[in-house]
């Protein structure tokens, strides 16, 4: 059996695959794929409303914010989230945590003078991050954007959001329904699909109603918040085969217990995983442990020497996709809602095997 450590597009529940597998060219008795039919039709309307629901009752999202169904992945709602939201504001806080939150600073620099709060600090000689209440916030800014897990550094936010009336913005490409938030903390969330949602082409956005309406005249259409709710998130044809996918994602996490059940399971392969980093010389973590990312395993082996070999048998094991993201070298571990605490035993024990061997 190969389990699949990519960090996005990432694994998905097997259970899902299989169904979608037996509907594939016959769906719904139908006699066609659900990706050949109209976005339109009575058939797709239904998916599509499913999988919001589903989707709501497991965040819990209020009535008053809409959920739009986007193209475009995560990086497009860094352009969309200024251009959204800044009305007649010229600034807007930006934290800084790590390489995503980076990268939508860099785009917010397009459209406004973006306040960067950098709060990557160090804790025992470990990459840490600020808590929250240092965070210095500008009166003038129209929201605060931070990235509560970042994907590459492996590195997570985890205190909830408690900024007054400061509209909030995140990013929870990464993190989404790995453990229960609060949607009312935040004016916009939004998050790529291909790691805890469905496949990649597929971004969710969740939004406060109150922050539609104030669009950039510039904005194209297809990234405009109002746009899209107007029109169900089908102004222009959406993702439908993603939006369907993602649906049965979402009736899987239902029939796991939801999102409280799915964080259980999250916390029991995290502390697996870095109870084995953390007991042994040989390989090394460099988050400080309250900054520690439960969906992105960053780990190094102290001799980096080592390290191809570590990916060719690991990859034999059944065990893929472990290389780390360039920038931060070694290898990395994504271990999102899909991947079972069996896949998690199976690395751990090819971790110590492999450290009895060449250690
Ligand atoms: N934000 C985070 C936290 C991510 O992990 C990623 C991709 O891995 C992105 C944004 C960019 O997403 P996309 O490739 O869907 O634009």
């Amino acid at each position: 059996q190969v389990f699949n450590f990519s960090s996005g597009p990432a694994m998905l529940p097997v259970e899902v695959l299989r169904r979608a597998e037996q509907e594939l060219c016959n769906w719904n008795g139908l006699g066609t794929s659900v990706m050949e039919i109209s976005h339109r039709s009575k058939e797709f309307m239904q998916v599509a409303q499913d999988a919001e629901k589903d989707f709501r009752d497991l965040l819990k999202i209020p009535s008053n914010y809409k959920v739009l169904f986007c193209h475009g992945g995560a990086r497009a709602q860094f352009a969309a989230v200024p251009m959204n939201l800044l009305g007649q504001a010229k600034s807007a806080d930006y934290v800084d945590g790590g390489y995503w939150a980076q990268s939508a600073i860099k785009e917010a620099h397009k459209y406004c003078v973006p306040n960067v709060i950098d709060a990557k600090t160090t804790v025992d000689g470990k990459r840490a991050i600020t808590a929250m209440k240092s965070w210095a916030l500008n009166d003038d800014a129209a929201y605060v954007h931070f990235c509560p897990n970042e994907t590459i550094d492996g590195i997570a936010i985890n205190e909830q959001p408690d900024f007054g009336d400061k509209v909030v913005v995140a990013d929870l490409s990464s993190t989404i329904l790995s453990h229960s938030i609060d949607v009312t903390r935040y004016g916009v969330i939004y998050a790529g699909a291909q790691k805890n949602i469905g496949p990649a082409g597929l971004t969710l956005v969740i939004v406060r109603d109150d922050l539609l309406g104030k669009a950039s005249q510039a904005l194209p259409s297809v990234l405009d918040y109002s746009v899209l709710a107007e029109n169900e998130s089908m102004f222009n044809t959406p993702p439908t085969f993603a939006w369907y996918l993602s649906g049965l994602v979402f009736k899987w996490l239902k029939e796991q217990g939801g999102v409280d059940e799915i964080d259980k399971v999250n916390q029991a392969k995290a502390d697996l995983l870095y109870g084995v980093i953390d007991r042994s010389d040989f390989y090394r973590n460099d988050v400080a442990v309250a900054n520690r990312s439960r969906m992105n395993v960053p780990f190094q082996l102290a001799d980096a020497a080592l390290d191809k070999r570590f990916l060719e048998e690991s990859f034999d094991a059944g065990l893929h996709a472990l290389k780390g993201h360039r920038v931060v070298g070694g290898m990395r571990a994504s271990i999102y809602n899909a991947m079972p605490l069996e896949g998690v035993k199976a690395l751990t024990d090819f971790m110590v095997d492999f450290e009895r061997r060449h250690g």
